[in-house]
């Protein structure tokens, strides 16, 4: 995993590039959520699942699927009444680019097991080519240690800069179209 931190922090930036007038500030709240819910599978190994299982650690809720169903299911609870601002079809964009860019993320760190991306069809596990993010360890205590620092730094650079420069670009991108129309 990378931290949850940065999970949402990637998820807001992607939200910048959603963002139109009006949008109820709940829809970035349950886009940072939906980055930070695949983590939840670490509660298996506390009950034998092994990480390489389907329900292991960046297993079956690391996969796209998942986000496609996680994606649904926030529209049908938060906004089954039209929401102000995005249509229907973009906030669902919106909710499986955020949960599917977890999975991304973590195919970009250095350590574990690889994300199974096309679970339940195939529960292979995937790093990208490129792994530049130090994994983060799992589980709190273990956070604030000197292998920590090395994390936060690592995802820092490689997460929470990308992630504000797309905001950054979005909202320039935006006033520019607002002031030539
Ligand atoms: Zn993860």
């Amino acid at each position: 995993m990378a931290s949850a931190f940065s999970h949402a922090v990637v998820a807001l930036g992607i939200g910048a590039c959603f963002y139109r007038p009006g949008t109820p500030k709940r829809v970035w709240v349950i886009g940072a959520l939906c980055s930070a819910i695949p983590d939840l599978d670490v509660i298996g190994f506390r009950f034998g699942v092994h990480y390489s299982d389907f329900w292991g650690h960046r297993g079956f809720t690391h996969s796209l699927v998942f986000a496609a169903l996680l994606a649904t299911a926030a529209l049908a609870i938060g906004f089954w009444r039209k929401p102000a601002g995005l249509g229907r079809f973009l906030l669902w964009i919106y909710f499986f680019l955020a949960t599917a860019s977890h999975g991304l993320l973590d195919a970009m760190t250095d350590g574990g097991l690889g994300v199974a991306f096309f679970s339940p069809f195939n529960n292979a596990r995937y790093f990208l080519p490129w792994t530049p993010i130090r994994v983060s360890p799992i589980g709190i205590g273990r956070f604030f240690s000197p292998r920590g620092l090395e994390v936060v730094c690592s995802e820092l650079l490689w997460i929470w800069l990308p992630a504000a420069l797309l905001s950054v670009s979005a909202w320039l991108i935006r006033r520019r179209t607002a002031h030539s129309t």
